[in-house]
């Protein structure tokens, strides 16, 4: 899997703190200097009372200045089944491979069970791993070394049937109904900062899938990057708070 940022608003705690400084300036802020915005906000530096302003925003939960700034990752490679959950969030705008055009008939389905074209979960081959709602624990090798080959198996028959059913004139978008929801797609998601907090909280929880769990870890990475104060803060005091929906 791989995440990168494509675009993302420029400044954007800037734009977070005149958004929220409008509420309650009888200036206008559009033709209010910056400094001057942020006169009676507690610091030394422009930067600290950016800060004082984020920090005092997300403790009262006032979220709506934080809708403002929005940004465009690119996801590549999460099985159809992640794909399926993280499209669940309706502020949260996609574009999504499509298997209808794009075909995969030129790949060897020997190869497909070694990760390039479907997420392997590490459940198949490491003995040791406890999901989320496995019962069993860890299992012996020789339980380990069948689920292996079960699921490397089926998943290569699959890809073998594929590219049958295409070379027996099916469509793709048709013959892709054999495919397991396993298979890899790439995708592009644009959202606000306001809802990647609500994602955050939903998809980097303990009780989320490792994968969603995993890709929301590396958009949080680019986020800390892009918008540091407001994702710092999130990663520091709130990201454990007993009750993680609010934003
Ligand atoms: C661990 C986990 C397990 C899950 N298991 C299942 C499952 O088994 N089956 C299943 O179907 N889903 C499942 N989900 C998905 C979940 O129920 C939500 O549909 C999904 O996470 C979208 O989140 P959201 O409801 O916060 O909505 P979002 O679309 O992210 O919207 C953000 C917020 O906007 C508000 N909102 C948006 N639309 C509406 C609306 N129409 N009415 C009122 N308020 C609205 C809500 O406050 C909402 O929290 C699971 C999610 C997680 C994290």
């Amino acid at each position: 899997m791989q995440v990168q940022l494509l675009e993302a608003t420029e400044d954007p705690e800037r734009l977070i703190c005149q958004a929220a400084r409008n509420d309650y300036m009888r200036e206008f802020v559009g033709e209010t200097p910056f400094d001057e915005v942020m006169d009676s906000i507690d610091g030394d530096t422009l930067e600290d009372k950016q800060e004082t302003l984020i920090h005092r925003l997300l403790d009262h939960g006032h979220f709506g200045p934080f809708e403002h700034p929005q940004a465009t990752v690119a996801v590549e490679g999460i099985s159809r089944s992640c794909m399926a959950q993280i499209t669940r969030h309706r502020h949260v705008s996609f574009d999504v491979q499509s298997m209808r055009y794009v075909a995969f008939d030129d790949v060897d389905p020997a190869e497909v069970p070694e990760g390039e074209m479907v997420v392997v979960p590490p459940s198949a081959t490491d003995p040791d791993w406890i999901g989320r709602n496995q019962e069993t624990g860890p299992v012996d090798e020789q339980t380990a070394r069948e689920r292996e080959e079960l699921f490397r198996n089926t998943i290569e028959s699959a890809f073998e049937s594929y590219q049958e059913l295409l070379e027996l004139g099916m469509a793709p978008e048709d013959a892709r109904y054999v495919l397991p929801i396993g298979s890899k797609v790439n995708m592009v998601m644009s959202m606000n900062v306001r809802m990647l907090l609500h994602v955050a909280d939903m998809r980097a929880a303990a009780d989320a899938q490792w994968e969603i769990r995993d890709m929301t870890e590396r958009i949080l990475d680019r986020a800390a990057e892009w918008c540091p104060i407001t994702f710092e803060y999130y990663e520091a005091e709130m990201k454990n708070r007993k009750n993680r929906l609010a934003p």
